[in-house]
């Protein structure tokens, strides 16, 4: 990868709803085409940011289907109908997600059925960027990881000093350690997107992250 490609990934992000959830809007700078990454809540608002752009919306990609991860596909959708992408092992998950919203009381517009289906090794065309689906199961069935370009979009497998929750229902302790081991094998310069908190890279990570650096363990279930 050379450092051009590094310069040409624009990602923007806009933090939602209840769940401090981060949305990503990921935009090809040389043809500005974009995808919205996981449009978590408070849809208006993203619509009214995607619109003040100039980015031309091709796709709605899901990490995982978490009520925090989905509360904003509708509004998107009903704008610009552009494909929905969702991992099949989380679709019950999605299915599920106005049930969870009732459980939080947070405001929810349940999404639309999903377009597309990811699938470990996928490689997805933004542009002339390409990105590469990594499924990452543990914090859900279905989770996956989009990296490719210099960053990585990790949704709630990883976060700046510590990982995702493994005490969800459907979630796999083992299986995140193993998805973690994979994601701590990317370049390290990687720029790290959360699905919360601050962006990161995969060096720093290894460096000063207990469950990377092998200071803390992830305790099965
Ligand atoms: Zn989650
Ligand atoms: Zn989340």
């Amino acid at each position: 990868m050379s450092r051009g490609d590094l310069r040409k990934v624009n990602v923007q992000t806009l933090t939602v709803g209840a769940f401090q959830e981060n949305s990503y809007l990921v935009v090809d700078d040389r043809t500005y085409r974009a995808v919205i990454i996981d449009p978590g809540s408070e849809g208006d608002k993203l619509v009214d940011a995607i619109d003040n752009s100039a980015a031309k919306l091709e796709a709605i990609w899901i990490t995982h289907a978490h009520v925090d991860h989905v509360g904003g596909i509708a509004s998107i959708k009903r704008r610009w109908d552009v494909p929905i992408y969702l991992h099949p092992l989380d679709r019950r998950l999605y299915q599920a997600a106005s049930r969870q919203a009732e459980v939080y009381g947070i405001p929810f517009e349940e999404p639309p059925p999903p377009d597309r289906e990811f699938a470990d090794g996928q490689v997805l065309k933004l542009g002339e960027i390409e990105l590469e689906v990594m499924h990452a199961p543990g914090h859900s069935p279905g989770h996956v990881v989009i990296h490719g370009g210099g960053i990585a979009l990790v949704g709630d497998c990883l976060f700046a000093g510590s990982i995702g929750r493994t005490d969800l229902p459907f979630s796999n302790p083992p299986q995140l350690a193993a998805s973690l081991e994979k994601i701590s094998a990317l370049a390290p310069e990687t720029v790290v997107y959360p699905g919360h908190g601050m962006e990161t890279t995969i060096a720093e990570e290894r460096l000063s992250n207990p469950f990377l650096n092998g200071t803390a363990r992830i305790v099965g279930r």
